[in-house]
């Protein structure tokens, strides 16, 4: 979607991990991030104007009024700094209507050379350009969790991580992080990393704090991993497997996910026998429609066409009814914020 005046309504997200240069939209009551800052968001036919005194905006397909939109109002705890002269918003960022997200570690071994970068990853840009902090301590976090509890009634919270190390590939840290925020404020967590080299760390994460846990298979036949992340892809999808098996018996069916970027090369056929794999091990797929990241190699990479989403979103999410698996029943994350998806609004 293009923005008819960038600089009118409330502020967008640029770089970073996760739905950067995207903006929360909320469409019939259902929030989701849109792109408005990538390159195919400016060939988009979709024009937002800028909100009207009612705080609608008025959606145009080339000059025709197809809808009108609200934006989620900008959160209060973004106002706020750390004592020492942090902005909250360098810490944490609203996502969809009410997650609190966060890279605690804004740095990752995989982003060092461009070799081994994931593509489609911006992790290195926006600290760069000064949107965050490298590392968020422990207090920092739960100081800024408990405000958007208290002034903006977030309800779960997603913590990522760039990954520090091959070893335990950030699960250290995850836990520092999540008891910082368990000691402030009582909020369910999803933490998202790779898999440890260690099943020990899934009941350690879960001791520390973390409910719901998402390690993400991005993109899953051999050579589109080896293109796409060729550092990642190191770590083998039958681990991945593995890692998934241990971590439901610890956090539970439903509570471990994964994410799927569809539309980088991977067939619908592959996504969906992929998804019935993990759905059989009771992993969540939540499988989301790549979008491409400004300063990123994929940056000019097309966004799936609207008929691969719904071949591929339309069946999973009967599957996941079948199983009894749908977001409404994870506790935190991703998968059940759902706003870089539309797989919820198929009843997945
Ligand atoms: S689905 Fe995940 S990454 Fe996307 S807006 Fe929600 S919490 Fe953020």
């Amino acid at each position: 979607m293009r923005l008819a005046d960038p600089g009118a309504g409330v502020q967008s997200r640029r770089g970073g991990a996760g739905p950067s240069d995207h903006k929360a939209v909320t469409i019939d009551g259902l929030t989701v991030m849109a792109p408005v800052h990538t390159a195919p968001a400016f060939d988009s036919p979709y024009v937002a104007e800028p909100p009207a005194a009612d705080g609608l905006s008025t959606v145009r397909r080339d000059g025709q009024v197809v809808g009108r939109i609200s934006f989620p109002p900008q959160p209060k705890f973004y106002a706020l700094q750390t004592a020492d002269g942090v902005p909250y918003w360098k810490i944490a960022t609203l996502h969809g209507r009410d997650v609190l997200a966060t890279t605690v570690l804004q740095s990752c071994i995989r982003f060092a050379s461009r070799k081994n970068t994931c593509q489609f990853c911006a992790i290195g840009q926006s600290l760069a350009a000064g949107r965050t902090i490298e590392r968020k301590t422990p207090a920092q976090l739960g100081e800024v969790a408990r405000a958007a509890v208290e002034l903006d009634g977030v309800r779960h919270m997603v913590m990522t991580t760039g990954t520090p190390n091959a070893t335990d590939r950030g699960a250290a840290i995850l836990c520092e992080s999540a008891a910082g925020v368990k000691a402030a404020v009582d909020l369910p967590i999803q933490a998202q990393c790779e898999p440890p080299d260690d099943d020990a760390w899934f009941q350690r994460l879960k001791d520390a704090g973390i409910d719901a846990l998402g390690m993400h298979l991005e993109t899953i036949m051999p050579e589109v991993r080896r293109a796409i992340m060729p550092g990642k892809a190191k770590v083998s999808v039958e681990r991945y497997f593995e890692a998934f098996a241990a971590a439901v018996e610890v956090f539970g069916r439903g509570q471990v996910s994964t994410y799927i970027l569809a539309g980088l090369g991977d067939a619908p056929e592959t996504i969906l026998e992929t998804a019935d794999r993990l759905i059989a091990l009771g992993v969540y797929p939540f499988v989301v429609p790549f979008t491409p990241i400004s300063g990123t190699p994929l940056e000019s990479h097309p966004s799936p066409a609207p008929a691969f989403m719904h071949a591929i979103l339309a069946p999973l999410a009967a599957r996941l009814r079948e199983a009894c698996m749908t977001s409404a029943e994870i506790k935190a994350g991703c998968g059940r914020c759902g706003a870089c998806s539309s797989l919820s609004a198929y009843g997945g």
